[in-house]
């Protein structure tokens, strides 16, 4: 998608964050549509879509689900890519706390948590960075987590070729903490391996790192 529509400044709303204006899928006829829907929507629930403080909610939530959902648009096994080199090492190395933010398809509501992945090399490593950077781009798609957590797993091992790839997600459903479903507190973790990570001993040191807490 082009984002020639956009015209960089043009957006002067107070609680815009900032790099919000950076998508390519931002272009001003894919908001107007999306902003027409919601203010329907939020006719059909009963609200007043005309009273001042939602006169611009409409577009507002154009642009955060065009924001929320800007995975759709990058290729994570283009990142690893170009941030790959070759390196002897052969140790874990491991991400963990990496912060994940993604909305439940079911629901259409947020899930929130943090990811730890780690990989054993095979004569590539990544830079760092762009683990959390695939973390990012499948988390802003409409998932769930046990997939969420798959494709994660699976985009590192195809494209690094490791000797084998963990990945642990934790994270809070609001789903099921708003509608009231389950208990407020309660966290869903996930958990994808291959390769090495698939026996006990590898399993277990990565799962023991990223519990331990740095003294
Ligand atoms: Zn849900």
């Amino acid at each position: 998608m082009s984002n020639a529509n956009y015209i960089p400044g043009r957006d002067d709303d107070d609680d815009e964050i900032e790099g919000y204006v950076k998508i390519d899928r931002y272009n001003t006829g894919l908001i107007e549509n999306l902003s027409g829907h919601y203010h329907n929507i939020l006719k059909q629930i009963g609200e007043n879509p005309e009273r001042e403080g939602l006169l611009k909610t409409p577009e507002r939530i154009a642009k955060a689900m065009l924001y929320l959902t800007q995975g759709y648009d990058l290729n994570a096994k283009e990142i690893l890519n170009s941030a790959m080199f070759t390196e002897e090492y052969s140790q874990m190395v491991i991400v963990k706390d990496i912060e994940v933010y993604s909305m439940c398809e079911h629901h259409m509501l947020p899930f929130f948590g943090k990811a730890h992945v780690a990989y054993i090399p095979n004569g590539h490593v990544v830079g760092l960075s762009k683990i959390p950077r695939v973390v990012d781009v499948f988390a802003r798609r409409l998932q769930v987590q046990e997939r969420l957590t798959n494709e994660i797993r699976d985009c590192i091992q195809e494209t690094l070729n490791p000797i084998g790839v963990g990945v642990v997600i934790e994270c809070r459903h609001l789903c099921m903490s708003m509608r009231g479903v389950q208990k407020q507190n309660s966290v869903t973790t996930t958990s994808a391996f291959t390769g090495a990570f698939l026996h006990d001993k590898t399993r277990t040191e990565f799962l023991n790192l990223i519990s331990a807490k740095l003294s």
